[in-house]
């Protein structure tokens, strides 16, 4: 039965959210499956936990989208998230769902799966607030250089700062949920941490392309927002940038797992 209400609400949720234009079909798509699932298996708490993230970021892409103009064209997709980005970002955390259906006890099964969400959600609030920096961003594997804003694998005060907040703003309510507060520190670390291997990769692996029009780095392939063409210049061509999330989310997770199991 509870399965049901969970499809119910993600269908209404999903649909709110392509008529907003934070979703195109496919993300709507996506996004219904990971709401019935993480509502049907986990409830309200586990729900919660996931629409903080989903509200939030989908709300700051909004928010700055007249303050980013012009750098769109460095990501990859514009702010109607698709199937590829839902599941990137909420991939883990459905199959963490899945997992407490399996292990109900689990407090571990949590931990990963707010910090999985945590890490997402650091991950946005630096890219959506990170470019409001007064300064160009600096490269993460070598921070002397200097890179133009919305550039994968940079990073900034202000972005990290967001990125805390961002990754805070899950795992307070995780906390609190799971009556624990020596989770909130955890989970907003490992949500940090998760966001910092984000731009790691960024800024070493992740596949990056070159439109020979505007002579411009850029995420998208095959085409620019000009149409061109681009051209494979670095990076592994497979971990585009919904791996790349998912990667983070991961690692997030994982922090935070082994520091519930050590701690
Ligand atoms: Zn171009």
């Amino acid at each position: 039965m509870q399965i049901l209400y969970g499809f119910i609400l993600a269908l209404i949720t999903a649909f709110l959210a392509y008529r907003a234009h934070s979703l195109a079909k496919s993300g709507a798509f996506a996004a219904t499956i990971v709401g019935t699932v993480v509502f049907g298996v986990g409830g309200w708490e586990w729900t919660i936990v996931l629409l903080i993230f989903f509200i939030t970021s989908s709300g700051l892409s909004r928010a700055f989208k007249k303050r980013k103009q012009g750098l769109d064209e460095k990501f990859s997709k514009g702010h109607e998230r698709d199937a590829g980005q839902v599941f990137g970002n909420g991939g883990l955390a459905t199959l963490l769902a899945l997992f407490h259906a399996l292990y109900p006890d689990s407090i571990v099964v949590w931990v990963g799966f707010a910090a999985s969400l945590a890490a997402v959600n650091a991950d946005t609030w630096a890219t959506e607030l990170g470019v409001l920096n007064p300064t160009p961003p600096r490269v993460i594997a070598d921070l002397r250089k200097h890179v133009e804003k919305g550039t994968s694998g940079g990073v900034s005060l202000f972005g990290t700062f967001a990125s805390l907040l961002g990754a805070s703003a899950v795992a307070l309510p995780a906390a609190w949920f799971a009556d624990s507060w020596f989770l909130f520190p955890l989970i907003t670390l490992a949500g940090l941490a998760g966001s910092l291997f984000d731009s790691l990769l960024g800024a070493t692996v992740q596949a990056m392309y070159y439109c020979p029009t505007d002579q411009k780095e850029t995420e998208k392939h095959p085409f620019h927002t000009c149409g061109a063409n681009t051209v494979h210049i670095r990076g592994w061509e497979w971990l585009d940038n919904d791996w790349v999330n998912f990667a983070c989310s991961a690692f997030g997770g994982l922090v935070a797992v082994l520091g519930t199991l050590l701690l």
